[in-house]
C-alpha cells in the first residue's frame, strides 16, 4: 500500500496507542505516540527535582532534552538523553503533571516541530490530542477515537493489573481520566477537539480488533482497493 499519514486523536484511555500500533503493524507504517513525548518532558522535569509549576524551567528542559522514539513490535520505546524511560513515563507521578506541562504553549511548539518532522516521509500512524488539528492537518486519514469514561478506566485498570501494577483502584483511574479529559479539553492552546474532517469512532462497545479492522477498512478505501 502506498504510504500516507494517519492521525488518531482522542481522550486518555480510548485505546489509541494499542489501535495505532496495530494499524501501523498491519500496514508496515511507523507508529508515533506523541503522548510519550509530553510524558518524557514531564519525567525529566520531575527527575531533575524541578517544580512543574515553574514554566520557564519546564520550557528550558523541553528545549535541551533529547527524545528518541524507537518503534518496537510491542510498542514504542522512549529514550531521554540516552536513557530508556519507557516504563517510568507511565508512573502515577507523571500522570499527575503531564496535562499541566502539555498546556504550556512553548513546550507544545517544541514537540510539535519534532512530530511534524517525524511524519515528513509519510507512512506514519500518529496518536495524540492535536494530531488532526495541529500536527498533521493534511493527514490523509483522521480518526477521533473515544469511549465512555467508565470503559476507558476499566481498560486502563485491566492493563495495569495485567502488568502487575496493583496500586490504583478503578475509581482512582476513573477520576484521573476525567480530570485529564477536562484539562485537555479546556486548555487554551490546542485543546482536544475533533477535527472537522476526522471520522468519529466510539469504541465503548467495540473490541480493539474491531476498531483496528474498521480503520484498516478505511485505509483500503483510501488506497482505492476497498472492495
Ligand atoms: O496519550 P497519553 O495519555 O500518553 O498522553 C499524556 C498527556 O499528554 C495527555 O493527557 C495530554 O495532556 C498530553 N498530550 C497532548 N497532546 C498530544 C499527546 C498528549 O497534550 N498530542
Amino acid at each position: 500500500m502506498q504510504k500516507f499519514n494517519i492521525a488518531i486523536d482522542g481522550p486518555a484511555g480510548a485505546g489509541k496507542s494499542t489501535v495505532a500500533r496495530m494499524v501501523a503493524g498491519a500496514l508496515g507504517f511507523i507508529y508515533v505516540d506523541t503522548g510519550g513525548m509530553y510524558r518524557a518532558v514531564t519525567w525529566k522535569v520531575l527527575q531533575e527535582g524541578l517544580n512543574p509549576e515553574q514554566t520557564a524551567d519546564v520550557i528550558a528542559v523541553a528545549r535541551r532534552l533529547e527524545i528518541e522514539l524507537q518503534p518496537r513490535p510491542d510498542g514504542q520505546q522512549v529514550w531521554v538523553d540516552g536513557v530508556d524511560v519507557t516504563k517510568w513515563i507511565r508512573s502515577a507521578e507523571v500522570n499527575g503533571y503531564v496535562s499541566k506541562i502539555a498546556s504550556i504553549g512553548e513546550v507544545r511548539q517544541i514537540l510539535v516541530t519534532k512530530q511534524k518532522r517525524l511524519a515528513t516521509a509519510k507512512g506514519v500512524v500518529m496518536d495524540g490530542r492535536d494530531i488532526g488539528t495541529q500536527v498533521l492537518p493534511d493527514a490523509e486519514l483522521k480518526i477521533f477515537l473515544t469511549a465512555s469514561v467508565h470503559k476507558r478506566a476499566e481498560r486502563r485498570f485491566k492493563e495495569m493489573q495485567d502488568g502487575g501494577d496493583r496500586d490504583a483502584t478503578l475509581q482512582q483511574l476513573e477520576q484521573d481520566i476525567a480530570r485529564r479529559d477536562q484539562m485537555d479539553q479546556e486548555r487554551e492552546i490546542s485543546p482536544l477537539v475533533r477535527a472537522d474532517d476526522a471520522l468519529l469512532i466510539d469504541s465503548t462497545t467495540m473490541s480493539i480488533p474491531e476498531v483496528v479492522d474498521a480503520i484498516l477498512g478505511l485505509c483500503r478505501d483510501k488506497a482505492g482497493g476497498g472492495k
